[in-house]
């Protein structure tokens, strides 16, 4: 990593020429209520004066870098936490004022907002009826109340399931849900009854992710203690397997390792992600990239970020071939598009095929079409796959 404000003369000549760069827009908000006790993304429990001055750097950000993608053709916004939906209404609206000073979006963008179950009220939605907001992404995690309130959710299971019925009520159909499993007790009867009240639901998208115990956090603390113990391997592959069949089953493609959509309702910011397209990414902690070779992380300070009177505190990084190579590696074979052998250079390609020859061989990987994709035997081992390919 670079210090803190240089900026390579790669860099800045990124910045000059970004401007045709037809990129989406992360802006990460860093307010929660409470604190879950696995999450490790950045966020404060600040209150209400904080919240205003967030909004007013976000602006000056936004004014700021707005040339880094091309302003009038934005083709996804994306708008996470952190949980946005602790924004008091009228902040959200002054938000929203600014992203419309400053960007324009394509006719058919996809402008996603994170909520938490229990902010959802008329009011929250009367309110982003006013904005261009298309979709809803609502942190489930869960419909055990008991699991609920040990990852120190404040919602219950009910209230996510009036949540979604009242953004329904409202003509919001575009709703992804997220759900983690392998948590702490969770049998897999209890899964099971997660994935079936989703699917059941009916919402286009859907995101699973395996809990993870990441250091800095409260579960991480616990699992030290002894309180907790990583649920066994064996059970997360039943797991998963139970997720991936009854899916399927219901029609809904498994396009990425952990996310799960009907045909046409994929995450389009998040899969442009995974395709290395540039994005801007606004607020403290977000991250952007050029589509190239530079990314740039905003500090992961909320007082650094309001206190800023030019550019935000941020890191920029610029990529080797080789850590471009690892990173293409690492988000293609997580798609069911795969890797194509053909964006690869020819050194590149051959040491992806050496390294990729075992696993041909055990069928963990396919190769249709120069493109090399996991099979659903490589996907429950997709990590280790994944770094056997790598430099
Ligand atoms: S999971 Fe979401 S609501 Fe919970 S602490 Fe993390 S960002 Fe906040």
């Amino acid at each position: 990593m670079l210090p803190q404000m240089y900026i390579p003369v790669s860099t800045k000549s990124f910045i000059r020429n970004v401007v045709t760069n037809t990129g989406g827009i992360y802006i990460h908000v860093p307010f929660c209520q409470k604190r879950c006790i696995y999450c490790d993304f950045y966020s404060t429990t600040y209150g209400l004066e904080w919240k205003r001055l967030y909004v007013s750097a976000l602006k000056r950000e936004m004014q700021l870098r707005r040339l880094e993608i091309d302003p009038s053709r934005v083709p996804s916004l994306y708008i996470g936490g952190g949980t946005p939906s602790q924004l008091p209404v009228s902040l959200l609206l002054e938000m929203f004022q600014a992203i419309g000073g400053c960007f324009t979006f394509a006719e058919d963008a996809e402008i996603t907002i994170e909520v938490n179950p229990d902010d959802v009220t008329q009011s929250l939605i009367d309110a982003l009826y006013q904005t261009p907001v298309n979709r809803i992404s609502m942190g489930v995690q869960t419909f055990s109340d008991s699991l609920l309130r040990l990852l120190n959710r404040r919602h219950t299971s009910s209230q996510a399931l009036e949540a979604v019925q009242l953004f329904r009520r409202a003509g919001y159909e575009n709703i992804s849900i997220d759900l983690i499993y392998g948590l702490p007790n969770q049998s897999l009867e209890s899964w099971k009854h997660d994935v079936d009240v989703a699917v059941n639901l009916g919402v286009p998208h859907l995101s699973a992710y395996a809990l993870s115990y990441e250091e800095g956090t409260a579960l991480h603390k616990m699992q030290e203690e002894g309180l907790v113990e990583e649920a066994p391997d064996e059970l997360s592959w039943q797991m998963y397997g139970y997720l991936t069949d009854k899916t399927a089953a219901a029609g809904i493609e498994h396009y990425e390792i952990s996310n799960f959509a009907f045909p046409g309702k994929r995450a389009r910011h998040n899969s442009s992600y995974w395709d290395g397209s540039p994005y801007l990414g606004l607020g403290p902690g977000a991250h952007s990239y050029d589509g190239n070779h530079v990314r740039r992380s905003n500090n992961t300070s909320l007082k650094e970020y309001v206190q800023a009177t030019a550019d935000v505190p941020h890191q920029t990084e610029t990529l080797t071939p080789q850590e471009r190579y690892d990173e293409t590696v690492m988000t293609r074979l997580r798609t069911v598009s795969g890797l194509p052998l053909d964006i690869l250079t020819d050194e590149q390609r051959s040491h992806c095929l050496q390294m990729a020859e075992q696993h041909l061989l055990n069928g963990n990987l396919v190769r249709e079409d120069n493109v090399l994709r996991l099979s659903r035997k490589g996907i429950f081992v997709s990590n280790s796959v994944i770094s056997d390919l790598m430099y």
